[in-house]
């Protein structure tokens, strides 16, 4: 699966689905775990403690019934009457009893805890610890048959004695087993207690290594996606900013803008709005050239003479203006103007459309041989104008009788000969459209005076 070219909402919703089945494993996991500290921790507390209390008070039973044989054998050895002898010996039984009683609650604690499954750590230590116990139980009854026998009669016989002695044993055995037992279940307990501390520290670590893996997971994820965002966002923003400029500067897009017209990498949302504003560049741009392309056509319809290709009058008004103050800056700028001689005879003898195509001709010809940045005008009739830039009045002047050799040397298949006269001047420092326009015009009339197919200079 390319993540990358997933929705924007299949993408936030995937974050959301790793994020809660982090969440979901974080809370199974402490349930499970919580669980089963639960089971050690009652264990411990409802088994294993209680155990403990138990065997401890047997060895303190155990104790109190080692401390009162020593007393009866003081009394039998001594004979001392102040010592109540059958308040001992029954003192002695109660003991035994009470010892016997809290055997029997060690063993039903164990047996219990075994049967409903409330010992569920060290199963068999326990089971060995039960066994011992009933062992110490019957260890302890065969003790108290003998000690029940012996302490009736005196010690004064070798036989009693030996009997007292083998007693004496039984209960030092006692003792040490009740010490054995009491401390394998304490050892057992203490066991069970750090296991549950164990469980209860991994719990933490696991919970926390978990919590912090979902944590570090989210802040990548939501990174990754915010920053994949950003880049998508700047680079849609960037195309409506270029649109926006193209606009405003009402032209055409770049090359460089174009390049951001290639489709967008993804599949997402955003990929479907980069396409869409795409789209949208791409039709301004296309109106936007159909447009200029138009107003060039406009233009050129409005600035050309329609007949012969020059520019017109209303360009002629427009460029004199421009030029003088370019003359003022820049120097020499001459203007010719020239008139083809008695044009209307053309017209009279050969017919209007001869007369056309003599202005046609005559334009082109003229064009031919002047400087691309020189411009022609027709300013109306058989009336035309060039403006030269960088050209004295004497350059200009000699620039125009070239002209009007070539002119008057053309011979073109259906056309009659004709021949136009100059007038030439150069832009003054002091002058206007008016005052130049009405000099070249002086110029060109002095050149019909003075026979026409001339040139003069003012
Ligand atoms: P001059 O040597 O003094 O200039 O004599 P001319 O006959 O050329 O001068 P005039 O001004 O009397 O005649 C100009 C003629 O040009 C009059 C007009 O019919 C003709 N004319 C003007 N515009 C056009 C055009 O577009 N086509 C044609 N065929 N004739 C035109
Ligand atoms: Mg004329
Ligand atoms: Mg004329």
């Amino acid at each position: 699966m390319n993540w990358h070219n997933e929705s924007i909402t299949r993408k936030i919703g995937g974050l959301s689905t790793v994020l809660l089945s982090f969440i979901l494993i974080v809370i199974l996991y402490s349930i499970i775990k919580l669980l089963e500290i639960g089971q050690e921790m009652r264990e411990v507390a409802r088994v294993d403690i209680p155990l403990t209390e138990v065997l401890a008070e047997v060895e303190i039973l155990q104790l109190e019934q080692h401390l009162l044989m020593e007393q009866v054998q003081l009394h039998q050895i001594k004979q001392n009457p102040q010592v109540n002898f059958e308040m001992l010996k029954s003192n002695f039984q109660s003991f035994s009893k009470k010892l016997d009683s809290e055997l029997s609650r060690a063993i039903s604690l164990i047996s219990n805890g075994l049967e409903s499954g409330q010992i569920s750590q060290q199963i068999n230590e326990h089971r060995q610890a039960l066994e011992d116990i009933k062992a110490y139980q019957a260890q302890h009854k065969v003790f108290q048959q003998d000690a029940g026998k012996i302490l009736l009669s005196s010690i004064d016989g070798d036989t009693e004695l030996a009997n007292w002695r083998s007693l004496e044993a039984q209960d030092s055995a006692l003792d040490k087993f009740a010490i054995t037992l009491l401390k394998r279940i304490e050892t057992l307990t203490e066991d069970i207690a750090k296991n549950a501390e164990k469980h209860e520290r991994e719990f933490l670590a696991i919970n926390t290594a978990l919590g912090v893996t979902a944590f570090f997971t989210g802040i990548y994820l939501t990174t990754y996606i915010i920053s994949s965002f950003r880049k998508r966002v700047s680079s849609i923003h960037g195309k409506i900013e270029s649109l926006q400029e193209s606009i405003t500067k009402r032209e055409p897009l770049s090359i460089f803008d174009k390049a951001a017209l290639e489709e967008p990498a993804g599949a997402d949302e955003l990929t479907d709005l980069a396409n869409d504003i795409n789209q949208v560049m791409s039709k301004y741009s296309e109106q936007m050239t159909n447009r200029y392309q138009l107003e060039d056509q406009l233009i050129q319809l409005a600035t050309t003479d329609k007949l012969t290709g020059a520019f017109n009058r209303h360009k002629w008004d427009d460029c004199l203006v421009n030029e003088l103050e370019n003359a003022k800056r820049n120097g020499a700028i001459s203007l010719l103007m020239f008139d083809v001689d008695f044009f209307k005879k053309v017209n009279d003898k050969y017919g209007h459309d001869v007369g056309d195509k003599v202005l046609i001709h005559l334009s082109e010809l003229v064009k031919q041989h002047i400087r691309k940045a020189d411009k022609l005008f027709r300013l109306g009739g058989e009336e035309f104008a060039i403006i030269v830039r960088d050209l004295d009045v004497i350059q200009a002047s000699t620039m125009a009788d070239k002209l009007r050799g070539v002119i008057e040397q053309t011979l073109e298949d259906g056309l009659p000969r004709f021949t136009v006269s100059f007038g030439v001047t150069q832009f003054l420092k002091d002058d206007d459209v008016d005052s130049v326009f009405k000099r070249v015009d002086q110029a060109l009339y002095a050149s019909k005076n003075a026979g026409r197919n001339t040139v003069t200079t003012l």
